[in-house]
């Protein structure tokens, strides 16, 4: 597929809007607000990534690790693959043109209705019908589908005998991938699946529907322009009402560039960790915000571990593209999944899904479980390869459900940090490992719950799904920013509920609490009602249906780059 991105030479002194970010908030809001007719500008820190380049062996993987905590940092600050290593908590994101939606599983789950009977939501969320149709719009363009041979697969059939002991089956998860040949709502040509389980490293086929080959092609077709390796810093208000994007440039040894734009809109959507720095880092510069900015941080009630030593075949290992080994299908990243709802206890419900490790990491595997005294059965998958002998029977396993949120962002060092001193002890990680202990011994293996705890990740919970830090709220002693996502004024003398005139965020870091179904869909719907709302108050407009038939990129005029 032709680039999307353009070199910062290009950048324009002013837009109607910058959006802040690529991944699902802000892959909508650019297309949205670009086939409004708006001259949309879309600053990512990421590089862009097209198919074909994402990592496949271990060298490649490395260099796109990157490695942050309390004083330390490792790795290129626009690495693929972002680990936040917390004293509480430890959180992955990534980092590139398409946000998380390139290294993730894809499983596109709506949560439980109960979730948005929480009164933390404003009234207007369950009032207005907008989120019918936020999800309606978000299903059309990143497509779920279930693999239609699940329940054949391996791994699907390895979760079926560990479900006996919880008496449950499993089902085949809806995961946004296109199974066979397609043109996307984007007119985007995409292959099927080839089950190659390489979702979570970069799927280089094309056939997962990420943000880059949906949304963001959408909002380039539709005028908007893209500059990625663009970090952005702060934001200000100027004297005459508009909004100043101050940011630094990632690329070295790059053109001398601007290192600010202004705009009549800003949307943050730098994901939880992202917009939430950015307007600490703005509060810092003056911006009068929200007192909760930073607060009611969730992991989502997410969790990664392990089964290792089962008695079954799993094929759970990524075969890459080209396939690093013939006759083993895997399929999709996750193909199936048990759900446990709790009629009565919304905190009890959960759903575990079987996943796959990325191929990149097949040959570090056995290093990987070494430190937990499997050294024989390691070295025989070192000799076997690790699509044999033990390795092959590793279960993944992720799940998610509900935990307290009350993690906080904060700004320390230079760096955000995230203080969760308890997080260890929420219910929900000793209910799932009662859980995950029962499932991996069904089948006679241990449970793994982190083979990295002797490394510097201890033993603190990992997530993949940050969500919180601006959270919605009725009004700015409970939020920041109200259910149309516009943040609220904190100067002296402003009303309870006013809002900043042209300052949306629009990501993960409005949830309000946990989700308790992975984030993607309901992330993409409320961005979608946000600019519905968005569109409403201006009297824009502007159509949603997706295309129907392939439609080119436009390539940028030569002599322009
Ligand atoms: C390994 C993994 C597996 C996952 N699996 C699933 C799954 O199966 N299903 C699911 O629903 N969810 C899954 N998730 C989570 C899901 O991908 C996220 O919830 C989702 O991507 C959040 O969308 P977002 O728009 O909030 O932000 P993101 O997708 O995180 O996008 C934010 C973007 O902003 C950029 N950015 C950050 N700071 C700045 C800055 N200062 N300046 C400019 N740009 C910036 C980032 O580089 C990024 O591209 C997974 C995540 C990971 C990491
Ligand atoms: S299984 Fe492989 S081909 Fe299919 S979506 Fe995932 S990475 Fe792409």
């Amino acid at each position: 597929m032709t680039r999307l991105a353009l070199p910062i030479g290009r950048l324009r002194p002013h837009y109607d809007v910058v959006v802040v970010g690529s991944g699902y908030g802000g892959g909508v809001a650019a297309s949205r607000l670009a086939r409004a007719g708006k001259r949309v500008a879309v600053l990512e820190r990421g590089r862009e990534f097209v198919t074909g380049e994402f990592p496949s062996r271990f060298p490649e993987l490395r260099q796109e690790l990157q490695v942050s905590g309390r004083r330390m940092r490792t790795g290129s600050p626009a690495g693929l693959y972002d680990v936040r290593v917390g004293e509480d908590m430890h959180v992955l994101v990534g980092c590139g043109l398409g946000g998380g939606s390139l290294i993730n599983a894809g499983v596109a789950l709506r949560p439980d209705p109960r979730v948005f009977h929480d009164r933390v939501w404003p009234e207007e969320i369950a009032r207005d019908s907008l989120l019918d149709e936020g999800y309606s719009r978000a299903l059309t363009w990143v497509r779920p589908a279930r693999d239609p041979l699940a329940a054949g697969r391996t791994k699907v059939k390895a979760l079926a005998r560990s479900g006996v002991a919880l008496g449950k089956e499993p089902v085949a998860a809806p995961v946004v991938v296109s199974f066979e040949d397609t043109v996307n709502a984007a007119g985007i040509a995409q292959p099927g699946c080839r089950h190659c389980g390489d979702c979570c490293g970069g799927c280089n086929i094309g056939a997962k529907n990420t943000v880059a080959l949906t949304y963001l092609p959408d909002a380039v077709q539709h005028g908007a322009e893209i500059f990625t390796l663009t970090r952005v810093h702060h934001v200000a208000r100027t004297q005459d009402g508009h909004w100043q994007v101050h940011f630094e440039r990632l690329e070295e040894g790059g053109p001398a560039a601007p290192t600010s734009v202004s705009a009549d809109i800003v949307v943050l959507a730098a994901g939880t960790l992202g917009s939430t720095e950015i307007l600490l880092r703005s509060r810092e510069q003056g911006l009068a915000l929200s007192g909760r900015l930073g607060h009611g941080f969730s992991a989502n009630g997410d969790i990664i571990a392990f089964g290792y030593g089962g008695k079954v075949p799993v094929n759970a290992i990524g075969l890459g593209h080209p396939p690093k080994v013939e006759g083993i299908d895997v399929g999709a990243c996750v193909s199936g999944q048990i759900e446990v709802v709790d009629a009565a206890d919304l905190s009890q419900s959960l759903t575990i899904q079987e996943g796959v490790l990325p191929s990149a990491l097949a040959p570090i595997l056995p290093v990987l479980f070494l430190p937990n005294g499997r050294l024989l059965g390691a070295l025989k998958s070192l000799i076997a390869g690790v699509y044999k002998g033990p390795f092959a029977h590793l279960q993944t396993f992720f799940a998610v459900s509900h935990d307290s949120a009350s993690g906080r962002l904060v700004l320390e060092n230079d760096g955000l940090a995230l203080h969760w001193p308890s997080a260890k002890d929420e219910a929900v990680y000793r209910r799932l490992d009662a859980m995950l202990e029962a499932l991996v011994q069904q089948v006679g293996g241990s449970y793994v719950k982190n083979p990295l705890a002797g490394t510097l990740m201890g033993h603190q919970p990992a997530t993949a799904h940050p969500l919180g830090g601006c959270r919605i709220g009725r009004e700015r002693a409970d939020g920041v920013v109200n259910h149309k996502s516009q943040v609220f004024d904190g100067c002296p003398g402003a009303g309870a509920a006013d809002v900043y005139e042209g300052l949306y965020v629009i990501d993960g870091s409005i949830m309000p609490r946990s989700l308790g179904a992975n984030p993607l869909l309901t992330v993409t719907a409320l961005a979608e009602r946000a600019m519905i709302h968005l569109a409403r108050d201006r009297g824009w407009r502007f159509d949603p249906a997706p295309r129907t038939r392939e439609t080119p990129i436009p390539v940028a005029a030569p002599g322009l780059i």
